[in-house]
């Protein structure tokens, strides 16, 4: 998963209630499971699509179904029964009775040996990679919200999917073909793992390092001509520098699916193991956040999907599954990112530099935060800044862990050799890997160098990093400039119904002036709040105006437009900028290299 925050603006997410099914209760055992999704125009106006569910059953025993909580990969619980409509069962054309037990879990109650089907509608009103989400022409599913499993009776059994749709539609899917129409999975794990587009949308495919990459977008028309050559140009550069470091390709076919839509204020990202859904406002069209979350969803590939901490092994679906090394699976994903974006040529190393000092200024704006506290929090989402501190400052721990460990070898082993020797200890054993072996590893790479004080103080403690020791052993450093800049206080989304203040910073200006978390945003200081680019002209207009000039902001309260009245206020913040450190001896030199290239001493 990446969310992308754009500006001060915040993506939005649902609110979370812990409830689930507990597990406690077995279904009867039920056999020829087979799914089916029904989407045609008529459903897309009503935003629903059909789900049902046909499996026999061997006597008159309830049958226990569950819907998942959450979806792999967006970590939040996300309940998506709440999303369903009309449930029904029936047995040879006689209704059955059921009831729930648990918030999303019902029990059925066959009449005896046959054939029983279950069916309901699902809301597919929510913008979210995690969810189902319609419109007139278009839908996008995930098997976390459509298919119900049997409760208590493991998730290696399998499935059949058929979608019917209308007659020219399409349909896209990580699943394998088994008809027309129809797909396979051999267990339920794959099943809700490979999301579908089905309706009308761009889709073309190309082949890469000898697998086929296709690539849907939806709207038609959203992405074509020089926009759509120029994510083929970056996929082609990124997947490659990938793929090196495991010396493997994981998959046959691989799809990018990709929503555009003006109600989504960011980018957001999920995973799976042989695509990624991507959502994003039209405003990341063209602009080099979009290379850069191919190259972190993608590479989830291997890590987290089939590299994955022992927490989250297996997947479980009714309810969270915290892990302290969410950090490695997502922030060392997004280090990764950007060295296949510059070992690739998606850019030169300055853009690497310029990517690991803004992790680095993000990092440092937020509250300490330890990386195994915040790989277990982000389930709760803190509202304190850190809900997604694990990204940028996970992403530098690898960056750091992977110097000292090309430092300790002069340059002959590298994190890409942690990657790998794990991938093979863990993955192809068919289980997850676990703290003690992720040190272990990073130990016996780096030459035996220990890291237990790097991991007490950086990683379990909230110390901030030792830069300045560590870049120096890649001929790195840090340039530091204090600025100050204009800080108004606020945060804004935009979505369908216009611009919301989401949040005001205590004590600032904008809540001095009486803006409220809320507040129907109009223009701040004479900028219309619907200008996506609103807060960095703010910063450029008002940087040389005196403290305290006044600043109207205009909000909607009760239908009618008001006027509020902020002072200009200041901060003063020290800006780092990795530079390459012109004293930097051979050794250093070829650490850097090495990390840039990918490359190790033979
Ligand atoms: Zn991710």
């Amino acid at each position: 998963m990446r969310k992308n925050v754009l500006l001060l603006a915040t993506v939005l997410t649902g609110s979370s209630v812990r409830a689930s099914a507990q597990g406690v209760a077995s279904s009867a055992p039920i056999t020829d499971i087979r799914y089916e999704v029904t989407f045609t125009r008529a459903n897309g106006a009503r935003r629903q699509v059909a789900s049902a569910m046909t499996f026999t059953v061997g006597g008159t025993e309830p049958v226990l179904l569950s819907l998942p909580a959450w979806t792999p990969g967006a970590y939040e619980i996300a309940n998506f029964a709440r999303d369903v409509l009309n449930f029904s069962a029936e047995q040879a054309g006689t209704s059955l009775a059921w009831d729930k037990i648990d918030p999303d879990t019902w029990r059925i109650r066959p009449r005896g040996v046959g054939e029983v089907t279950v069916r309901f509608d699902y809301l597919a009103d929510s913008l979210d990679n995690a969810n189902t989400w319609a419109r007139p022409d278009f839908l996008l599913f995930n098997g976390t919200n459509l298919f119900p499993y049997p409760e208590g009776k493991g998730f290696d059994f399998p499935s059949s999917v058929t979608v019917n749709t209308d007659a020219g539609w399409k349909i896209v899917t990580g699943m394998t073909a088994a008809g027309p129409h129809r797909y396979a999975a051999s267990n339920y794990h794959d099943l809700v793992d490979m999301p579908f587009f089905v309706g009308q949308f761009d889709l073309d495919s190309t082949q890469i390092s000898g697998t086929w990459v296709r690539f849907a977008t939806y709207p038609s028309g959203s992405v074509t001509g020089g926009a759509r050559v120029a994510v083929w140009e970056a996929l082609k550069l990124v997947i490659p520098a990938e793929i090196k470091v495991f010396g493997e390709v994981p998959w046959t076919t691989y799809s990018v699916m990709q929503i555009t839509d003006p109600a989504y204020g960011g980018g957001s990202g999920l995973e799976h193991q042989n695509s990624h859904v991507d959502v994003v406002g039209p405003g990341m069209l063209g602009t080099p956040v979009l290379p850069s979350l191919y190259a972190h969803e993608i590479f989830h590939a291997w890590n987290v999907k089939r590299l994955r901490p022992s927490d989250l092994w297996p997947y479980r679906y009714d309810q969270e599954q915290p892990t302290p090394l969410l950090w490695i699976s997502e922030g060392i994903t997004d280090y990764y990112a950007d060295l296949a974006e510059v070992r690739g040529g998606v850019v030169d190393a300055n853009g690497f530099y310029v990517m690991t000092s803004d992790k680095m200024s993000e990092v440092s704006s937020l509250p300490p935060t330890a990386l195994e506290d915040a790989s277990l929090s982000t389930w709760i989402h803190p509202r304190d800044g850190t809900e997604y501190i694990y990204y940028p400052k996970g992403s530098l721990a690898g960056f750091l862990i992977d110097i000292m460990i090309r430092d300790a070898s002069d340059n002959h082993s590298s994190l890409d050799d942690v990657m790998r020797t794990l991938y093979s200890a863990a993955y192809k054993n068919g289980r997850g890997f676990t703290s003690d072996e992720w040190w272990s590893t990073v130990n016996k790479v780096a030459r035996g160098k220990s890291f237990a004080d790097f991991y007490a103080r950086y990683i379990d403690g909230r110390q901030p990093f030792p830069y300045d020791r560590v870049l120096l052993l890649a001929g790195l450093r840090l340039a530091r400039d204090t600025v100050h800049v204009p800080q108004l206080g606020i945060s804004s989304l935009q979505d369908s119904t216009g611009v919301h203040v989401t949040e005001v910073i205590p004590e600032s200006s904008a809540a001095a002036a009486g803006v409220r978390p809320g507040d129907p945003l109009i223009s701040v200081a004479g900028l219309n709040a619907d200008d996506p680019n609103w807060t960095d002209k703010f910063r450029a207009r008002y940087a040389r105006q005196p403290e305290g000039t006044a600043l109207p902001i205009i909000v909607r309260r009760n239908g009618a437009e008001q006027t509020l009245t902020a002072r200009l206020h200041f901060v003063t913040r020290v800006d780092s900028r990795l530079i390459e450190d012109a004293r930097a001896s051979s050794r250093a030199r070829r650490v850097r290299d090495g990390l840039l290239r990918g490359t190790t001493t033979p």
